[in-house]
């Protein structure tokens, strides 16, 4: 993803607002406010503070945060971005760390898991937060059987 900000680049450029265009850093072809791909590459493209690309592609912001999400891998993953209606994890760290414990704890206990954080209000983010915080506080006691720390029980 490439994103180019209007304002920074009319501060260089000799012509009209909805005139500026700037060139991909992957291929060098000509970028429009009009595009959300490269023609050349089809490297996805944002433009923040265009109000041209606004109203063909919607807010830079969604736009952004759709394009980092690392969409879920396996069942209990989809069955949490379904709940959450998220296009998926915030970063590839987020999704390590899921995915991780998954392995740990298996999907059965996990989809338990989703339900209970979803069952007490944990909604969007919050939820996805939740959720992850539990299945490592699973893992740990997983990992120590004798240990009485906490009061989850799945
Ligand atoms: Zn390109």
């Amino acid at each position: 993803m490439q994103v180019f900000n209007l304002n920074e680049l009319l501060a260089v450029a000799n012509v009209a607002k909805s005139q500026v265009v700037t060139w991909c850093e992957e291929c060098g072809e000509e970028i429009t406010q009009e595009m959300n791909s490269c023609p050349g590459c089809g490297d996805d493209i944002v433009w923040d503070n265009s109000k041209t690309w606004k109203r063909y592609h919607g807010s830079p912001t969604v736009a952004k945060r759709k394009l980092r999400a690392i969409p879920a891998s396996n069942q209990p993953g989809k069955y949490l971005m379904a709940k959450t209606g998220l296009p998926g994890f915030k970063s590839k760290q987020e999704a390590t760390t899921f995915n991780n414990a998954i392995d740990q704890v298996g999907s059965i206990k996990a989809n338990k898991i989703i339900d209970y954080c979803w069952e007490s209000g944990s909604r969007k983010r919050g939820l996805v937060m939740h959720v992850i915080n539990t299945l490592n506080k699973a893992v740990r006691k997983q990992a120590q059987p004798e240990s009485e720390g906490d009061n989850y029980e799945f």
